[in-house]
């Protein structure tokens, strides 16, 4: 039995957030995900850590300039004062200007790179971030609800430490944001399952997309049709993610756990349940790797709640009750209350066990050309974020990083009391 030590951010104004009224990105989301992930009492085996907040140098390692500084200075109030910016990095309609929109910005993203840093560190085996995974955002522009790319911002942290990061991506729709940066690279490889065809957002990733120059075999592309089910999304999943594993030998994995892939989703088209896709973290967790999970899509929020609750319990190795506990958003679970009702979708099964085997074929077949995982030559390793935003940090960065870390600590130490096991503030160490 190995201890798997698991840190989780949440940043208490990151729920409160809006993109306006009738946009189906709810970050409220997020505040009722916490608030059960808190009242099923989690955080007695996590370390619960308010997150670092990401700046605009932090966001100008994959972004450029000109956008990131745009995203600072717009607000509702000065629009009209944009115009041209507004068509030139496609902030309008999808994605609009909300108060607080950068604001937003640096938290979801602070909180997925210092996951990343905590896993460099080795201060955790998995980190979660579920207010993180906003895969679509591009270089210059935002895409598909996300302005600034997290995960790209978190794997290039990671890069500094690891020769191969590994991204998997089961949001409903395609982690085209992700593929597009690391597409010319054999030291990350993607890895997307999502709803392909009939203009299906955002209308890439289609098996053929394999990558390029050294990139070549290094993104892979699991183009599903609607309605899909746990089985035959397990039937593909499984051995498609074994073969990657054996084939490129990650030291590090990013999962991006979108939920709008779930049944029943307000966007959505397929018809997975909470454990099924629970079945997916699980699998991951399992192959023993460093991990930082993140959120993704999903907008229908009482099943985005129900869904990283109980993948939270997953990547924790606790059972929880199917019974809801009360909280202040306990109506939301009504009329059953449960965290697993019936939210499958009545919807044709458009996939077939010949297609996704067709598929499964074609992967395999690509994977045996990366003849041997790649390494890098180790060069010097360039500084991490909290020293470079301090100087005064430099001259003692562990003593005042430890000082940082206990004042950021939300739940406080005595908290971590849990039946027979003593209250000692480590004690995110698990059984697993
Ligand atoms: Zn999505």
């Amino acid at each position: 039995m190995s201890k798997k030590k698991v840190v989780y951010f949440w940043d208490p104004d990151v729920g409160n957030f809006h993109y306006g009224p009738g946009h189906p990105m709810k970050p409220q989301r997020l505040a009722v995900t916490h608030s059960l992930v808190h009242h099923y009492g989690m955080y007695k085996k996590m370390m619960v850590y308010k997150p670092y907040r990401a700046t605009m140098h932090d966001m100008c390692r994959f972004h450029s300039y000109e956008y990131i500084d745009f995203l600072q200075r717009i607000s509702p109030h000065n629009v009209q004062n944009f115009t041209k910016s507004l068509g030139m990095f496609n902030v309008g309609d999808d994605c609009p200007v909300f108060d607080g929109l950068y604001d937003f910005c640096s938290r979801y993203t602070g909180a997925s790179l210092e996951g990343a840093m905590k896993l460099n560190h080795q201060c955790a085996d998995i980190a979660i971030n579920w207010s993180g995974g906003l895969h679509h955002a591009k270089k210059f522009e935002a895409s598909g609800f996300c302005y600034v790319n997290d995960i790209v911002i978190a794997i290039l942290e990671l890069l500094k430490y690891h020769p191969r990061v590994l991204y998997v991506d089961i949001d409903i729709h395609h982690g085209d944001g992700v593929q597009e940066a690391f597409y010319l690279t054999d030291r990350v490889m993607t890895v997307s399952f999502h709803k392909y065809g009939n203009y299906f957002f955002p209308g890439t990733g289609d098996m053929f997309e394999i990558g390029a120059d050294s990139g070549r075999y290094y993104s892979v592309n699991v183009p599903l049709k609607e309605g899909i089910d746990d089985n035959m999304y397990m039937h593909v999943f499984k051995p498609v993610m074994q073969s990657v594993m054996d084939f490129f030998q990650p030291t590090c994995i990013v999962l991006q756990c979108g939920a709008d892939s779930l049944g029943s989703d307000r966007l959505g088209c397929f018809s997975l349940s909470v454990k099924g896709h629970g079945e997916c973290v699980k699998f991951i967790k399992d192959l023993g790797v460093p991990l930082l999970v993140l959120g993704g899509g999903g907008y229908t929020v009482r099943n985005v709640a129900r869904c990283w609750t109980h993948e939270t319990s997953v990547l924790i190795n606790e059972d929880i009750s199917n019974e809801i506990p009360y909280n202040e958003y306990f109506e939301y679970f009504a009329p059953d209350f449960s965290l697993h009702p019936d939210i499958s979708t009545k919807q044709e099964n458009l996939n077939t066990r010949q297609y996704l085997e067709s598929i499964r074929q074609f992967i395999h077949e690509n994977l045996k050309y990366l003849s041997h995982a790649p390494s890098v030559q180790m060069q010097d390793i360039p500084t991490d974020i909290f020293n470079l935003e301090d100087p005064e940090e430099n001259l003692n960065p562990d003593i005042r990083n430890h000082q940082e870390t206990e004042d950021r600590r939300i739940e406080p130490n005595n908290e971590f009391y849990d039946g027979e096991q003593d209250n000692d503030k480590e004690e995110a160490d698990l059984d697993v």
